[in-house]
């Protein structure tokens, strides 16, 4: 069927006369995590939002209190979980990553069952699929301002121990003068369009405890040290 004419690609165009059909194609591979809370109250919620046809949300793995993980779409297909995103220059992170839902109110800490299973997945899924260490993200990072997951109770420090994404070290680190933070962020991978929300973001995922947004003398040195490792 895919050797044959007519078929219709996604923007709509047609070229019956030039039309060579080919089946050498696999699907595609994804090259991200984007991890979430769910922002509901019990897995089962859960289950139910991503498999009613009206929601057209879902994602490909939820994680329960439990520890107990639900797969619920095939890793190469393409899950509604990101929406409108951007990361370093990827745009539509659904296109290009698997997402992690952890189920989580989102003004509770994740319990260590569920964090233990999660870190197993993400050592099976970053073999499985050779993805880089700079992406293994969170919600909150690909869509500043929209979107705040998942929350500060999150240990992105412990996923980092792991080889998930980057932590800091801010020991001797000497920041020069004409250092430019926001350029920081934007190497380290947020969409820095607004630079405030971008702020916000990189808060929640690296600086947890603080919840003023602006950039200070500490922030400083953690993004000079982190841009080393993100760049
Ligand atoms: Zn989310």
């Amino acid at each position: 069927m895919l050797r044959e004419y007519p078929l219709e690609d996604s923007v709509g165009l047609s070229y019956p006369t030039d039309w060579v059909g080919t089946t050498n194609f696999s699907m595609r591979r994804p090259n991200f995590i984007v991890i979430h809370h769910t922002a509901q109250n019990s897995c089962e919620q859960t289950l139910k939002t991503f498999t009613l046809t009206r929601t057209q949300v879902s994602s490909h793995y939820v994680v329960c209190r439990d520890g107990t993980v639900h797969h619920m779409l095939n890793d190469l297909l393409r899950a509604h979980h990101a929406g409108v995103s951007r990361w370093g220059n990827a745009t539509d992170l659904n296109s290009s990553s698997i997402g992690i839902e952890i189920d989580n109110n989102g003004s509770e800490p994740f319990s260590e069952a569920q964090m233990n299973s999660l870190l197993q997945l993400l050592e099976r899924l970053k073999k499985a699929y050779s993805i880089p260490q700079t992406n293994f993200i969170g919600h909150a990072d690909v869509a500043p301002g929209r979107k705040v997951d998942p929350s500060r109770f999150f240990s992105w420090k412990n996923l980092a121990e792991r080889g998930f994404g980057y932590w800091y070290d801010t020991t001797n680190v000497n920041v020069p003068a004409d250092f430019n933070p926001v350029q920081a962020l934007r190497i380290i991978g947020y969409n820095i369009s607004k630079p405030e929300i971008a702020i916000q973001s990189y808060k929640i995922h690296f600086v947890p405890q603080d919840t003023i947004n602006i950039i200070n003398e500490t922030d400083k040195k953690i993004l000079f040290d982190l841009v080393k490792k993100y760049q």
